[in-house]
């Protein structure tokens, strides 16, 4: 190694895995990666980030999918002058065959430090470190494998869903096809920032929340059901049978007492108008109990993670909407809340911190949408709308 870097190898130590022995493999194939553990090393000996923003870097016809980084150090470090990323576009679910994998690693042995994160808290896969000279070609070979940028900035960011029907029984809605739809629809959106800061939509196929959109995104999609979940009481008898505690684990652990057990006839009984969808008993009992046959999907808003505000949680807009092909109504409304959000919020201010400001009653009536008992900020407490 050009440096000794005694501090960033404390990052080695542990059972876990660890960046810094990534790095310095990529580093005997690549300068950048070299020089990436020197400035690391230089920072944790200053406790200063030597990463500057020194200006705006693209690629032709997009404003976003390329994050600009520069080192303020470059005469110690020439290798990592300019470390920029780059947001790729993930495929729906996560799927890859070892042939896109290569593919993308070689673009990017070829035009950047070899570095990648797989996949970024967005979803994208992240390709870490370029020069700006190297953009333009890593996009053009890039985009002739069949991958595009992401989002990044001010603009839509990269939707993201979980995997949905492709190994996941539960799944109330197509995950898959609902990402790559709105992906294609919104390409505008996430090419070309304009907004006062970011968006994010997030799709989870049942309540479970594999994605965790309710925390992350500002449209937050989950896959639900209209009428009664469904009870095998054959099934049911069945766990009875091999000892397992319906009352204790199930019927008393349901938020809103919708489960009634009759020990002697061994019978589970629910009251459908109580039930809030919350999957638990579905959860632990997998062979008796499955969702309902009138799928669709909760549109909730709201969610962020901190910067303006502290953290939020996304909230309920709409209880049930189908959500089918060519989800027109989903985008409708998408779109009129963009459209209200753009014109109202102000510099990174999110929709759900704009709802907060100006009121949820201001908020309903820019997206045409009536008040109805399940727009609650808490669940059961707290409602924002009265009656
Ligand atoms: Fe209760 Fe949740 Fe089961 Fe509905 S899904 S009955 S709320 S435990």
């Amino acid at each position: 190694m050009k440096e000794e870097t005694p501090l960033v190898d404390e990052l080695e130590k542990g059972p876990w895995p660890s960046y810094v022995k990534e790095i310095k493999r990529a580093a005997k194939k690549s300068k950048a990666a070299e020089d990436l553990l020197g400035v690391q090393e230089l920072s944790f000996n200053d406790k200063v980030t030597h990463w500057k923003h020194g200006g705006i870097v693209g690629v032709t016809g997009y404003g976003g999918g390329v994050i600009g980084r520069y080192s303020d150090v470059p005469d110690k470090f020439p290798n990592v002058e300019s470390f920029h990323t780059l947001r790729v576009n993930h495929p729906a679910g996560w799927f890859y065959n070892t042939k896109a994998l290569r593919k993308i690693c070689d673009v990017w042995e070829k035009h950047g430090s070899g570095l990648t994160n797989m996949h970024g808290s967005t979803g994208d896969i992240i390709l870490l470190g370029t020069t700006t000279a190297h953009l333009q070609p890593c996009f053009n070979d890039l985009t002739e494998a069949g991958f595009d940028l992401g989002g990044s900035g001010s603009a839509l960011r990269t939707p993201t869903a979980c995997v949905g029907p492709a190994r996941c029984e539960w799944t109330n809605i197509n995950t898959l096809d609902m990402v790559q739809d709105l992906t294609m629809e919104f390409q505008d959106e996430i090419h070309r920032p304009r907004w006062p800061y970011k968006s994010k939509i997030k799709i989870s196929g049942c309540p479970n929340d594999c994605v965790a959109a309710i925390a992350r995104a500002d449209l937050t999609i989950i896959g639900t059901w209209r009428d009664s979940l469904k009870i095998d009481q054959n099934g049911v008898k069945e766990y009875a049978k091999n000892g397992f505690d319906i009352k204790t684990l199930v019927v008393d652990k349901c938020p809103t007492n919708a489960l009634e057990w009759d020990e002697k006839s061994k019978n589970l009984k629910l009251k459908p108008e109580d039930c809030v969808r919350c999957m638990h008993c579905i959860n632990k009992m997998t062979k008796a109990i499955r969702p309902g046959d009138d799928k669709g999907a909760t549109i909730m808003i709201g969610g962020k993670a901190p910067i303006v505000k502290g953290a939020m949680l996304s909230f309920v807009l709409v209880p049930f909407m189908k959500a089918e092909p060519p989800y027109t109504e989903i985008k409708e409304l998408i779109r009129k809340i963009w459209d209200w959000w753009d014109e109202n919020g102000r510099v990174r201010e999110r929709v759900g911190e704009l709802i907060e400001r100006v009121g949820m009653r201001n908020f309903l009536k820019a997206v045409d949408l009536k008040p109805v008992p399940q727009m609650i900020k808490a669940p059961r407490t707290n409602p924002y709308v009265f009656f």
